[in-house]
């Protein structure tokens, strides 16, 4: 009853052999690790224009990066959304958040409107 499954592949696994122990930095925005393949981008919580300083800089995935941006000018930014905590509860990129959660970890796309931005551009 005892199968002799083969394991001959497992030596070949890629993620056994990288011979990297270090773990993927994890993006403060929605919590995944960030791997080496995945497109990344730093975010000045503080916009530049604004003051902000290299200090003030997190590293996320391109496509968290790109969903605040999509969503909020740099003034908006300024005013109320400076650290991690108040970008990710402010209900639209909650909802973000929750949705690419459920992607793979490198997953990217271009980031489209918002469906209201959209449909205000649709002609009457
Ligand atoms: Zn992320
Ligand atoms: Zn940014």
């Amino acid at each position: 009853m005892v199968g002799r499954r083969s394991r001959r592949w497992s030596a070949d696994d890629p993620d056994q052999v990288s011979g990297n122990p270090r773990p993927d930095p994890a993006c403060p925005l929605c919590e995944r690790p960030i791997p080496p393949r995945a497109r990344s981008s730093l975010h000045h919580l503080t916009p530049k224009l604004k003051g902000g300083t290299h200090r003030g800089t997190v590293r996320l995935h391109q496509i968290c990066h790109s969903a605040i941006h999509a969503r909020y000018s740099e003034a908006e930014i300024a005013k109320r959304l400076t650290d991690v905590e108040a970008l990710r509860t402010d209900p639209e990129i909650a909802r973000f958040l929750a949705w690419v959660r459920g992607k793979p970890d490198d997953f990217h796309a271009a980031t489209r409107m918002t469906r209201d931005r959209r449909a205000s551009r649709r002609k009457a």
